[in-house]
């Protein structure tokens, strides 16, 4: 039984028992602090920020049973009890047999994609994910993305974006053979498409037509929650099916997981690894040791651990998930009704930012969406982040620039930290930005790294 109100508002399911001070900051300081950082938000200081919604990742508010939870740090190097509570969590309310905990969820990443990906091999996914691409490719993978093409269009409203089009993974079947696609990855509420669900019904297919090949299905968990709830509230048959009940049938139909535990598990720093497979488990709790620590740690610490079980405990429950996703809702719908173009639906996350319409006038080439993140960062100190042609990088084979159909701006909401006032007023400088958009020029790369260049790419006015 679901129990919240739903005949009322969606509202925070907690009071506020803490505050941090954030910075305000004046015009002038904010122009130095974007040209000192290059024109990347990700190189601005914390302290030069007022609003962060650079990410929702390790920024949520934890709850002050996590913070008690923190006190009762088993910091054994083996078998500490903290890593029991989390081995129960992720099997009571994801169903996974085994699990492996990790620094992060890159560090999931790396060992099962070198674990289970040969060179020569494809891995298709529903759009890529910039770590979790990097992995692949690593291990000598080439990805192929196999989501609806609906996805890469920001104005569709199809309300599964983040399905998988089934003829186009049957294709790369049928073209390279079985054999080569060591499984299929599959990610939750899509981050890259704007924080987009798959439906239970396109999984179900998707697990019908990978079981006839043998192929299994990684699941990218990292933000299964959201993903739940929009099946809750889309999926014909889910309406009464508390989330907690929907995520387990999703992971049901997997055969393992990644997992930053640092989004919908609300927690600052961890992740997962989990399969059902009793011989990959056996091979990653030896891989595991080598980059993270031992199988019964992962890189972290006793007390992070029991954060990450309570934090997954309380993250699937009803009335956490629907004010998360109504506070980002309330946001985006206040930028529809303005006029300002954004991804459509609004997605779990955050609300996403339609560069290309929003900078009409600024070519691909001279990055429209890091030139507004910068813009909006200026207006307001409001930190929001560029996914589009810089997120994208190169081809791995020839170098040549990715072009994503998607140019947008991210304006992630953490988890449980900021109020609807604060919405109000990142909602106020969007607006003022997009009265003087006419006016906005764009940006040349002076600096780039070899990889994931997004976060530490420099920039110049052009
Ligand atoms: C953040 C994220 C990752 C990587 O996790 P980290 O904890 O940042 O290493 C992987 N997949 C998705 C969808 C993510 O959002």
């Amino acid at each position: 039984m679901i129990k919240s109100n739903r005949h009322l508002s969606w509202a925070e399911p907690y009071k506020i028992k803490m505050v941090e001070l954030v910075h305000m900051t004046t015009r002038a300081e904010r122009e130095q602090a974007i040209k000192k950082a290059a024109f990347n938000t990700f190189l601005l200081r914390s302290k030069e920020v007022y609003i962060d919604l650079l990410t929702d990742s390790g920024t949520s508010a934890m709850s002050d049973m996590q913070w008690a939870g923190m006190m009762r740090g088993d910091e054994a190097y083996a078998g500490s009890e903290n890593f029991y509570h989390l081995e129960a969590a992720v099997r009571k309310y994801y169903g996974y047999k085994y699990v492996i905990p990790t620094h992060q969820g890159r560090g999931a990443e790396n060992i099962i994609s070198k674990i289970m990906i040969k060179p020569g091999d494809f891995v298709p996914g529903n759009m890529y994910f910039t770590t979790t691409r990097l992995h692949q490719e690593l291990a000598g993978g080439t990805f192929v993305d196999i989501v609806i093409d609906e996805a890469h269009d920001a104005e569709n409203e199809h309300p599964f974006k983040g399905n998988v089009d089934l003829k186009k993974l049957d294709a790369l079947i049928k073209k390279v053979g079985a054999k080569k696609i060591p499984y299929v990855c599959i990610a939750t509420a899509v981050n890259m498409a704007g924080g987009q669900p798959i439906s239970m019904e396109n999984l179900r297919a998707l697990r019908e037509l990978t079981k006839k090949h043998k192929i299994p299905i990684i699941h990218d968990m990292t933000r299964v929650a959201e993903n739940a709830y929009f099946i809750q509230r889309r999926e014909k048959g889910y309406a009464d099916k508390p989330v907690a009940a929907i995520i387990k049938e999703i992971c049901s139909l997997t055969d393992g997981a990644t997992m930053s535990a640092k989004k919908d598990a609300l927690v600052n720093i961890g992740g997962i690894l989990a399969m059902n497979s009793k011989k990959i488990y056996e091979e990653a709790s030896n891989m595991v040791v080598v980059y993270e620590g031992l199988h019964t740690y992962g890189g972290l610490a006793g007390r992070d651990m029991e954060a990450m079980a309570i934090g997954i405990t309380e993250s699937v429950q009803d009335d956490h998930i629907r004010a998360r996703v109504g506070q980002v809702e309330y946001l985006g719908n206040k930028m529809i009704a303005a006029g300002i173009p954004i991804v459509k639906p609004v997605g779990g996350h955050g609300v996403f930012l339609n560069a290309k319409k929003f900078l009409p006038h600024l070519d691909q080439s001279v990055y429209p969406a890091q030139t507004l993140a910068a813009e909006i960062y200026l207006d307001s100190g409001v930190r929001s982040m560029e996914r589009g042609i810089v997120s994208a990088g190169r081809q791995k084979e020839t170098g040549v620039e990715h072009r994503p159909n998607l140019e947008l701006v991210r304006l992630t909401i953490p988890r449980r930290v900021y109020t609807q006032a604060h919405m109000d007023v990142v909602f106020e400088s969007v607006a003022s930005v997009f009265d003087d958009r006419k006016k906005i020029g764009g940006l040349k790369m002076v600096y780039e790294p070899k990889y994931l260049r997004f976060f530490q790419a420099r920039f110049a006015k052009i």
